[in-house]
C-alpha cells in the first residue's frame, strides 16, 4: 500500500511551477532549494531517510539524497533540479505552468528533467511495504546546466554509494553508455599598443593571436589523426574556435587580443592533459612576439564518460528497453557518479530534441513504460 503523497500529476506541476534556473550568469541563477524541499518532503513521507546536503561554496543550492532500505549495493535514480535560463514570450504557454495538450505535458523542465523525478518516486512506491535487501537511493543534485558543482561536490565527498546509477537525463529510455567530454577554454595576449606606423613602437596582440590560432588548428588537426571512435556520431574530438574579442582601431598597433573555443574530447583523454598541452604548445609566441599569453578554463570542464559496453547495467538496460546501448553528443553528470564506483547509464524518458527549447513537452506515453522499466530495475537490484 502506498503512503500518502500526491499523484504524479500533481507532483510534476509542483516541481514545473517552482523555478530552478542555474546559470553562470549571475542575474539569472536561482535556489533550486524550493524543488529539493518539495522532494524531500514527499520522500520522508513515503518512509525514505532523507539528507539535504548544502553545496559548499554555492549559497542556496544543494542536493538531495533519500534512501530506502539498506544493506551493500543498491541502485541510484539520479536527477538534476535545475533548468536553463528561459524566453517566456517565445513560448505557447506558460513554462512554469504545467500544461496538457495533444498528449504531452508542456513546461520547463518536463523532458530536462524535473519529470524525471516523479516518474522515478511512481516506481518507488511500489516498494514501500517490501523490505529492500538492497537500497534504493533517489539522488537529486544541483547546478548540472552550469557549473555541475551539485556532482562535483558529490564525487569529492564519496556520497552516495551503490552498485548501480540511473540518471534520467532524456534519451527516449535509450541506455547510453559513453559521451564526449566539454570543455571551454580562453587565451587572452597582452600586448603593447603604439602606433601603427612604427611597428617597434608596441607588440602586436593580433600578430600572436594569429599564430595561436595557427597552432590550435593544428593541434585539431592532430587530435584528429590520433583519436577516432566509431561509437560516435562524430568520431573525432572537436576543437570549435567560438569568438574573438580584440584591437580598437586599424592605426594603432593591438594591444589585446581574447579568443575562446570549446573543445570535446573523447574518453579516455583527460581534460588536465589537453590544458597542459595547449598551455605547451603556445608558450614560445610569448617570447616570439614579445606579448604575455594566458590561458584559462573558462568552467571547470565535463569529463567524458565510457562505461563497459557490456557492463551488467548497460545488458540490463537493453534487455528491458530493447534498444541497443549508445553515445550521446551531450556531457552529463555521468563521469562524476562513475567516480563514486557505481555502473552508471544515462536513461531517461523525453527527447533531448525538446530539452533547452520553448515548449519543452513530455509526451504521455513515456510516462507509464518508464515507470514499468524502474520498477522492474528495483525489484533486480534491491529487492
Ligand atoms: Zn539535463
Amino acid at each position: 500500500m502506498s503512503k500518502k503523497c500526491p499523484d504524479l500529476v500533481t507532483m510534476l506541476s509542483q516541481l514545473i511551477a517552482s523555478p530552478s534556473v542555474s546559470c553562470t550568469q549571475a542575474d539569472w541563477d536561482q535556489s533550486n532549494l524550493p524543488v529539493i524541499e518539495l522532494l524531500e518532503g514527499w520522500l520522508s513521507h513515503l518512509g525514505f531517510d532523507t539528507e539535504v546536503i548544502p553545496v559548499e561554496g554555492h549559497p542556496g543550492k544543494a542536493n538531495l539524497i533519500a534512501t530506502l532500505g539498506k544493506g551493500p549495493g543498491g541502485l541510484v535514480l539520479s536527477g538534476h533540479t535545475d533548468t536553463v535560463p528561459f524566453n517566456a514570450e517565445r513560448w505557447q504557454s506558460d513554462p512554469l505552468t504545467l500544461t496538457e495538450k495533444d498528449n504531452r505535458f508542456y513546461g520547463l523542465g518536463t523532458c530536462d528533467m524535473k519529470g524525471f523525478f516523479p516518474i522515478a518516486i511512481e516506481a518507488a512506491k511500489k516498494f514501500l511495504d517490501q523490505p529492500l535487501k538492497q537500497p534504493l537511493i533517489i539522488l537529486a543534485t544541483a547546478d548540472e546546466e552550469s557549473s555541475m558543482s551539485g556532482a562535483r561536490a558529490l564525487a569529492s565527498t564519496g556520497k552516495p554509494t551503490a552498485r548501480y546509477a540511473v540518471i534520467g537525463e532524456p534519451t527516449g529510455m535509450k541506455p547510453i553508455y559513453m559521451h564526449k567530454g566539454m570543455m571551454m577554454e580562453s587565451v587572452r595576449i597582452e600586448g603593447k599598443a603604439g602606433h601603427s606606423s612604427d611597428p617597434s613602437l608596441g607588440a602586436n596582440a593580433l600578430d600572436a593571436m594569429h599564430s595561436v590560432l595557427s597552432e590550435l588548428i593544428s593541434f585539431r588537426n592532430e587530435m584528429k589523426r590520433d583519436h577516432q571512435n566509431s561509437a560516435f556520431k562524430i568520431a573525432e574530438p572537436t576543437l570549435n574556435l567560438g569568438c574573438i574579442h580584440g584591437g580598437d582601431n586599424p592605426n594603432r598597433i593591438c594591444g589585446h587580443c581574447e579568443l575562446e573555443y570549446d573543445l570535446r574530447p573523447l574518453p579516455g583523454m583527460s581534460l588536465d592533459n589537453l590544458r597542459e598541452d595547449v598551455s605547451r604548445r603556445l608558450a614560445p609566441f610569448a617570447d616570439q612576439f614579445g606579448v604575455a599569453i594566458t590561458t584559462k578554463s573558462l568552467f571547470p570542464g565535463i569529463p567524458s564518460f565510457a562505461n563497459q559496453r557490456d557492463s551488467e547495467l548497460v545488458r540490463t538496460a537493453e534487455k528491458l528497453t530493447g534498444f541497443q546501448a549508445e553515445s550521446v553528443a551531450f556531457g552529463t553528470e555521468a563521469p562524476f557518479l562513475q567516480d563514486l564506483g557505481m555502473d552508471t547509464i544515462v536513461m531517461g524518458p523525453g527527447s533531448i530534441d525538446q530539452a533547452h527549447q520553448p515548449d519543452e513537452y513530455l509526451a504521455f506515453d513515456q510516462i507509464k513504460p518508464t515507470v514499468a522499466i524502474l520498477e522492474k530495475m528495483i525489484t533486480q537490484y534491491c529487492l
